[in-house]
């Protein structure tokens, strides 16, 4: 039992945040260079109840990329799997999360998959409602219901903060649109988009939903199913060939967990039918992952032979 071990997570804690010094807060959001380079916390749940923590583990963090998995989740369960993969393919890229080049080079012009910017910009243009506003409001009401937590929101400086300077990701949104791959205003698009990158979690909570998606998508406590077993098997595949970016590969034989990390920081993984983990550690390598997070995942699973493979 891991939740059984605290002192050697805590350790293993110890020996990742040593890792802190080699990597950087990212600073392209400016909102985001704020954050201590220095933290490291983390939240695992073994099963429903059991919840184990390392760390300063109420600290909050936005999810940033993290939330292209929900995003997914949910435009899958309002769309279908036909009219999603009709505009976002399934193949990892190589690339930077948020390249351009292959949008350009390959054809049709839609992106390859839902992880990198491109995809999940389409992706969250696939929401259901209305309006900005509705659709944020479904993204938040599915959040609270896997979290248990409804008190999450969004954090309105980062939001903002990502609006003013997102021109990359108006430029991806301009060229699919050009290629009708998305019909939205690209305003309200990045206004939707940014916003949903800056909900706002602790450990614990990302820790809970890896639980739900390690674990056929069924509620925690009540076993209700929240996301159907089928999507929530296409969330996993998807944090295995590209949820930690062009580092997905290494990251397949160093750790070998469906996972999805964020610039903010945060990494949520899903080891199927076991533990949910939830880690904080803004300090990124340059691919934009959190590099003592990586280690830490790298030492938990060799010590508990997480590794699916
Ligand atoms: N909001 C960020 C962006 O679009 C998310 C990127 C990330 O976390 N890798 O640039």
């Amino acid at each position: 039992m891991i939740c059984n071990d605290k002192e050697a997570i805590d350790y293993m804690v110890e020996e990742a945040n040593t890792y802190t010094k080699d990597g950087r807060v990212a600073d392209y959001i400016p909102a985001l260079k704020v954050a201590d380079p220095d933290t490291l916390s983390v939240a695992i749940y073994e099963n429903e109840k059991t919840c184990i923590t390392a760390g300063n583990t109420e600290e909050t963090f936005t999810l940033q990329s993290i939330s292209k998995v929900l995003t997914l989740a949910l435009a899958l369960m309002d769309r279908g799997e036909d009219e999603v993969f009709s505009r976002v393919g399934m193949e990892p890229t190589g690339d930077p999360f948020n390249s351009m080049i292959k949008l350009e080079t390959h054809s049709p012009s839609r992106p390859l998959n839902p992880m990198i910017n491109a995809g999940a910009l389409a992706v969250t243009s696939m929401i259901y409602g209305s309006s900005v506003d509705e659709k944020l409001g479904r993204l938040l009401a599915f959040i609270h219901e896997l979290t248990g937590n409804s008190s999450i929101r969004y954090d309105e400086k980062v939001a903002k903060s990502e609006y003013e300077t997102a021109d990359l990701n108006r430029s991806l949104s301009y060229f699919m649109k050009q290629h009708g791959v998305i019909e939205d205003e690209v305003e309200h698009l990045l206004e939707l988009y940014t916003k949903q990158c800056a909900i706002e979690v602790n450990c614990r909570d990302l820790a809970k939903i890896g639980y739900i998606i390690a674990n056929e998508g069924k509620h925690v406590e009540s076993q209700r199913p929240i996301i159907p077993l089928h999507i929530a098997r296409i969330l996993k595949t998807f944090m295995v060939t590209c949820g930690m970016y062009n580092a997905s590969g290494e990251f397949a034989i160093r750790v070998g967990i469906p996972a999805k990390s964020g610039v903010s920081g945060g990494i949520m993984a899903s080891v199927p039918y076991g533990v949910g983990i939830g880690i904080y550690g803004p300090a990124l390598d340059d691919k934009g992952n959190s590099i003592a997070g990586m280690r830490l995942l790298e030492s938990l699973s060799q010590r508990y032979d997480l590794s699916i493979f």
